[in-house]
């Protein structure tokens, strides 16, 4: 438990330990960090002794991993054989969306096996365990909260930026459709079986105590976000994105930290750019969390791959951190092989966002260099991923049976040289 938030040191002007690593990983001052960090641009995860991270604008693209039992398929030792795999391939932050057998056992068994922050949306485990809407009060769901965040979770997912109000709108909006956030079906399901409002809303200042209270970051859950790319930006939306940036405030006022998800799901790939800016101007260039985004429905199986495009686009535009999307999207809770494509394609879409925001990586320069002597270890140590390119390419073969003989390189060097 925290004498001090994070947020609070900054905004005393005090340089925590935890902003002098942010700034040797992330190559910038101290001082950028803990001014960035006081004025909201940027919120720094943290897991017990375990690095910290910094996610926001001035830093790298972190990506997360969604892993986690579901109602249909509860395998915990594959769910935290995903989160080891996950972290292995570079995810920078692991999201535990388990639904289904003993969620807590889940969640203590991938906090012992992983050194990654970690994320959670205490509203699955309250419904999954009482099995029924009818059967949880507000009392239910806020102390859930508390439950997870004594446990050492780094940030927990809320939906608290829509009312009774806006889920009015939503009944009239011209959608396909129609809600697609777990989080927030869950949320709205309950204010309707209820008639209540937004529980999570009306207990803002406490759920605020118990993240102070824990410095854990408040991710303000994206409950409007279009489901398919001809669901476009509609009220309902613009309305979440206004509340969240005014929660994110009290939130900070607080001390606590905080994450926007927005946008994400399905956008049509011309409006990723200027949506991506819609928000950050919204929430004075709060850190900005979107999932994919898919630019296109059609590429059911391979949606990783159409999210890693979208993806690229909204890093490019200045989305700060990316929820990856596995092959397996839409279709079923992905198998291990699946998590790690999800990761590679995100990794890439990170990179070629941060290769948008700040210029090419010398990296690329220093890979291609090798690539040109065909110094295939040097080449493969530099490679997103390595351990891929050596399946593909055993690095005691020496020749690329691309073009064999006729490999342009070669042919070249040797005219170039003049010995033909
Ligand atoms: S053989 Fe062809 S593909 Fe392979 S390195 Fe040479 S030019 Fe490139």
């Amino acid at each position: 438990m925290a004498d001090e938030s994070l947020l609070e040191k900054a905004q005393a002007g005090q340089i925590a330990a935890q902003f002098k690593e942010i700034a040797k990983l992330e190559q910038q001052k101290p001082e950028h960090i803990m001014e960035w960090v006081q004025n909201g641009k940027i919120t720094i995860m943290t897991r017990g002794g375990k690095p910290s991270l910094g996610i926001g604008a001035g830093l790298t693209t972190k990506i997360n991993a969604n892993i986690g039992t579901s109602s249909d398929n509860i395998h915990p030792e594959a769910e935290v054989a995903k989160a080891q795999v996950a972290e292995k391939y570079g995810a920078d932050t692991i999201s535990d969306l388990s639904m289904g057998g003993k969620i807590d056992r889940i969640r203590e068994e991938i906090i012992k096996v992983t050194r990654t922050p970690l994320t959670t949306v205490p509203i699955y485990q309250v419904v999954a365990e009482r099995g029924s809407f009818k059967n949880v009060d507000v009392e239910d769901i806020l102390s859930a909260i508390k439950k997870q965040l004594g446990h050492g979770i780094s940030s927990v997912v809320l939906h608290a930026g829509f009312s009774r109000n806006m889920l009015e709108k939503l009944r009239k909006v011209d959608r396909i459709m129609g809600m697609v956030s777990k989080g927030g079906a869950l949320t709205a399901a309950w204010m309707i079986e209820h008639q209540a409002q937004n529980p999570l809303k009306d207990n803002f200042g406490e759920v605020l105590e118990y993240l102070y209270e824990y410095d854990a970051v408040l991710s303000l859950g994206n409950t409007m976000r279009s489901g398919c790319i001809h669901d476009m930006k509609d009220t309902a939306q613009l309305e979440e994105i206004k509340l969240n940036a005014k929660l994110a405030k009290l939130a900070n006022k607080r001390g606590v930290q905080v994450i926007i998800e927005g946008m994400g799901g399905h956008v049509q790939a011309q409006e990723i750019v200027p949506f991506v800016k819609h928000y950050k101007d919204a929430t004075d260039d709060r850190p900005l969390f979107v999932a994919g985004p898919l630019p296109i429905d059609v590429a059911v199986g391979y949606d990783h791959i159409a999210a890693s495009v979208g993806g690229a686009m909204a890093s490019g535009a200045g989305a700060d951190y990316l929820c990856y999307i596995t092959p397996a999207e839409h279709l079923g809770l992905p198998n291990i092989e699946q998590v790690r494509e999800g990761i590679m394609a995100f990794k890439i879409a990170a990179y070629i966002g941060d290769t948008i925001k700040y210029g090419p990586n010398n990296r690329d320069r220093v890979l291609a260099k090798h690539r040109q002597q065909q110094d295939w270890g040097a080449q493969f140590d530099l490679a997103l991923d390595g351990e891929r390119a050596r399946e593909i390419h055993p690095v005691s073969e020496k020749i690329c049976t691309m073009c064999g003989r006729y490999c342009a390189l070669r042919i070249m060097e040797n005219y170039l040289k003049g010995n033909k």
